[in-house]
């Protein structure tokens, strides 16, 4: 409601102006109109208090997030290290050899601790300057690694079959080491660190070694010497030095190197670059061999087809010096040999052990064994529950056949 006085203008007229007193409900009405706007701009001013707050943590969390991704950034554009091995320390500086197996005389960034630094340690060098930038913490090769069965093998010396003889000698050299060894101390004899067994395929090398091994109780390192043959310069001897590291430390343990003649071989005069290779990790394998005590908790047990190749040094008095052979099984053996196989299948009653020995003249015990496997495989085709005497004489024939048909396609076969 509009007010309203009077007031005298400069030409004397007089002037309404609205000066009425505001009446009790419209000032009521505006005082209700103000708290409500006061109310709802506080519930705004609330409102984008909140926000601010929440849009400052959001700003918060994406800025980590721009930061990790920066590092990552920087991580994915850092130029690679390059690996090295430690071959001498010469005052401050260290002579590396890189993966490629060129050696430089390097220096050692400043943070590291030099005294850590003995020949052998795995570094990583800058790529630019070879410097030492980090020690990297010692690990086995994969291939070493993976030789350790970690579960001890299950064979035991019943299911060899035949090798009576072999299995006394090898126990001879390898089991009584480990048993008795003040016995040894006290006769002033030194027991064999390893033996060599040699023989046809499939005769059971591999076997008997796991028997030991699983005998003693000793962890079984098992690998193929053609693993051990690398490419690079230095990495077959540095694999050979590494698996006797690691048969140290897990001692009793038993090495047990199969195909050793394909590191093993004779040296030759002339020789290409991946044979010099092949022969540093002979050599590497034989300063092993010499560096261990004899009775040191580790045995080595090679095998071979071809002995006839070895270098004479692995032969030498301290290294394989007990030599076994293993030879393809004669009648009684392969009788004893299928006895071991066919424990546990109901066999025909007509069927003799001694027939099927009779008719596997020259069969090795892996061929035996995979006679067995085919006379029961013929046995489940013709839905039969017991093996007949005809799927055993099926059985040796095709695995006769096969072995023919494999010797006139190779130039395998030296024992055949
Ligand atoms: P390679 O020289 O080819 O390595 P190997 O002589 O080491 O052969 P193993 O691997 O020990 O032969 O034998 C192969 C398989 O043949 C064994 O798993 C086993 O089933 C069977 N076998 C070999 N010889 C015998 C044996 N004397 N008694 C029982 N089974 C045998």
């Amino acid at each position: 409601m509009p007010r309203t006085g009077i007031m005298a203008s400069e030409s004397g007229e007089d002037i309404k102006e609205d000066i009425s007193p505001m009446s009790d409900s419209a000032k009521e009405d505006t005082l209700d109109r103000l708290s409500k706007d006061f109310d709802d701009l506080s519930e705004h001013a609330q409102q984008l208090l909140t926000e601010k707050l929440f849009l400052e943590n959001e700003f918060a969390q994406l800025k980590k997030r721009a930061n990790r991704l920066d590092e990552e950034l920087r991580n994915i554009k850092t130029p690679p290290l390059v690996v090295g091995y430690i071959q001498d320390i010469i005052d401050e500086q260290a002579i590396v050899r890189s993966s490629n197996g060129t050696v430089f005389l390097v220096s050692v960034n400043r943070r590291l601790d030099i005294s850590e630094m003995k020949p052998g340690t795995r570094v990583a060098l800058n790529q630019d300057t070879l410097s030492v930038v980090e020690a990297l913490s010692d690990s086995w090769d994969p291939l070493v690694s993976s030789a350790e069965i970690i579960e001890s093998p299950t064979i035991d010396y019943e299911s060899i079959g035949g090798l009576d003889e072999q299995i006394r000698e090898i126990r001879e050299a390898v089991e009584l080491p480990f048993e008795k060894p003040e016995a040894f101390i006290e006769l002033g004899i030194e027991p064999p660190k390893g033996v060599l067994l040699t023989g046809p395929p499939g005769t059971g090398k591999t076997m008997l070694a796991k028997a030991v091994a699983n005998s003693t109780k000793a962890t079984f390192l098992g690998l193929v010497g053609a693993e051990l043959a690398q490419k690079y310069i230095g990495e077959g001897g540095r694999m050979v030095r590494e698996l006797f590291d690691l048969a140290k430390q897990k001692a009793p343990s038993i090495i047990f190197i199969d195909e050793l003649d394909s590191i093993g071989s004779k040296r030759l005069d002339t020789a290409t670059s991946g044979d010099r290779e092949v022969q540093r990790t002979l050599m590497q394998l034989l300063s092993e061999m010499d560096g261990f005590e004899t009775l040191d908790d580790v045995k080595i047990i090679a095998a071979t087809n071809r002995p006839e190749l070895l270098d004479a040094a692995l032969l030498r008095p301290g290294r394989f010096d007990r030599i076994i052979d293993i030879p393809l099984p004669d009648v009684d053996a392969r009788e004893t040999i299928f006895g071991v196989h066919t424990k546990s299948m109901p066999i025909d009653k007509k069927v003799g052990l001694r027939y099927l020995s009779n008719i596997s003249e020259g069969f090795s015990g892996a061929e035996i064994k995979s006679s067995v496997v085919e006379a029961g495989i013929n046995a489940i085709s013709d839905g039969r529950k017991k093996v007949s005497k005809s799927d055993f004489t099926d059985a040796i024939k095709k695995v006769e056949n096969k072995r023919k048909d494999s010797a006139n396609s190779s130039a395998e076969g030296l024992y055949r």
